[in-house]
């Protein structure tokens, strides 16, 4: 059966064509995509495409593995095959229900922990060897600043207290930011 479209409706010319230029790179994102891979608007978008995803995970390799900003699951689905245990953490249940059921399609559903919260009410509670930080970055206009200052420019997110609340809960923290991040 023909692939669904990313975005069913999309709204108008421009819209389409950047769904399709998304929907083109479908198994780069997912190389098991047609296996059953779901993805939201956002997600078509936001996600670590497999590979990078993966060498993520092989860099981040320990026993006890924190997603803090778990999305769709890309980076969690890597995390559970280089580490030894996975807590994947959204604040959306709808996002967290996507991200397991991709993790299903992996066969590694299981070696997770799902939890719907938010992290900054979950840290103080958290212990962990790595955590890994992919918030939201408040939305396309991340590039065009000369300078991306994570205090103010993450949307609502404060992104320096996401850091020092994730070096709270462990020793090592990998943070995926715009590269002209302060
Ligand atoms: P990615 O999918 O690459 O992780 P997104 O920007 O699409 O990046 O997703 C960031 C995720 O972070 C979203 O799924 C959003 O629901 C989640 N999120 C936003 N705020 C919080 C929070 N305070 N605690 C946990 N998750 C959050």
């Amino acid at each position: 059966s023909p692939a669904p479209s990313p975005v069913a409706g999309g709204s108008g010319a421009v819209a389409s064509k950047a769904n399709e230029k998304y929907f083109l790179q479908r198994y780069m994102l997912f190389s098991r995509y047609d296996e059953g891979v779901r993805l939201d608007e956002e997600g078509w978008y936001s996600v670590t495409p497999e590979v990078l995803a993966a060498h993520i995970a092989s860099r981040c390799a320990c026993d006890l593995m924190v997603d803090a900003f778990t999305g769709v699951g890309g980076n969690a689905i890597q995390f559970a095959f280089s580490c030894e245990r996975v807590i994947a953490i959204d604040l959306d249940a709808a996002r967290l229900d996507i991200a397991r059921h991709n993790a299903a399609v992996y066969g590694v559903a299981d070696r997770v922990q799902w939890i719907h919260g938010d992290f900054f009410a979950l840290a103080p509670s958290l212990k962990a060897d790595v955590i890994f930080l992919s918030p939201p970055w408040g939305g396309p206009g991340y590039a065009e600043a000369e300078i991306f200052d994570m205090r103010t420019m993450m949307g609502g997110l404060d992104g320096a207290q996401i850091l020092r609340d994730a070096l709270g809960a462990a020793p090592n923290v990998a943070y995926f930011l715009p590269r002209n991040t302060d």
